[in-house]
């Protein structure tokens, strides 16, 4: 089977909707300009919750081959939540992703394992697909307990969940130690990790389902390191934050393939 490679550039709190709209237009001229072929990798804007009407109106509108998701979802279908956004209201603002589980809800918020399987599940239940985030800290990784503690991140986020659930979804592995700090894990780190995520999928779900489902790396992916990220056999993608905010930069990324 082959795995569409994913680029998704997470740009946590930074641009206001007037920026993003900037920010999607000079992606999109510059993938236009170096004549990309979306089939080779698909590419998602994940901005803040406030810029999605105006990254929506502007992608619908010029119909610009790029995909857009939200940070975070709600557990709750709505109702009494003051300050939660329900998956309904993304999928109705024709979001295609979530991200489930960053690195930074799981610390700064708290967020469980448990928390981050019922965010995935409402946006399943949505129609939209969960980018589910699991990775390591940097005591773990020290203590050479990364893979054991990834995967039971990986078993409670997709606890309960059907073979077909699973593989609508999309996992990211993002070693928390490598996010934001420029210290990317080597593309043998990397692949190690994934490949014992998708192991563990074919373990529960069949290895159709591993098969199928893509499995990103995030961390302090740059232009200039990607290629060799890519070139390892379970990595599908990428989830990435802070070079996802300069268009050349992330056009780079997208076009890993150079
Ligand atoms: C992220 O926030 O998911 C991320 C990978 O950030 P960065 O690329 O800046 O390390």
């Amino acid at each position: 089977m082959t795995r569409t490679p994913l680029m998704a550039g997470n740009w946590k709190s930074n641009l206001n909707h007037q920026e993003a709209v900037v920010l999607v237009q000079k992606l999109a001229w510059t993938l236009s300009d170096k004549k990309h072929d979306y089939a080779k990798s698909e590419v998602v804007v994940i901005p803040p919750f406030t810029d999605l009407r105006s990254v929506q109106t502007l992608i619908d509108g010029d119909k610009l081959p790029i995909g857009y998701g939200a940070q975070d979802v709600s557990s709750h279908d709505g109702g009494a939540y003051t300050g939660e956004i329900s998956a309904a209201m993304l999928a109705k603002l024709g979001c295609s992703y979530v991200v489930v589980g960053h690195s930074e809800r799981r610390e700064y918020h708290q967020e469980s394992d448990q928390l981050v399987n019922e965010k995935a599940g409402k946006a399943l239940a949505a129609g939209m697909t969960p980018i589910v985030c699991v990775g390591e800290g940097l005591e773990v990784r020290q203590a050479g307990e990364h893979v054991a503690y990834t995967l039971g991140q990986l078993d409670g986020s997709l606890a309960g969940f059907s073979a077909e659930q699973v593989a609508g979804l999309v996992i990211a592995y993002e070693p928390v130690w490598a996010i934001g700090t420029g210290e990317v894990a080597t593309p043998e780190d990397a692949q190690e990790v994934c490949a014992a995520i998708r192991g563990r999928l074919a373990e529960t779900w069949g290895a159709d389902v591993a098969d199928q489902t893509r499995i990103l790396y995030g961390g302090s992916v740059k232009a200039s390191n990607v290629a060799a990220i890519m070139a390892k056999p379970d990595v599908d993608g990428a989830l990435v934050g802070g070079a996802s905010l300069v268009a050349e930069e992330f056009a780079g990324i997208v076009r890993f393939y150079d």
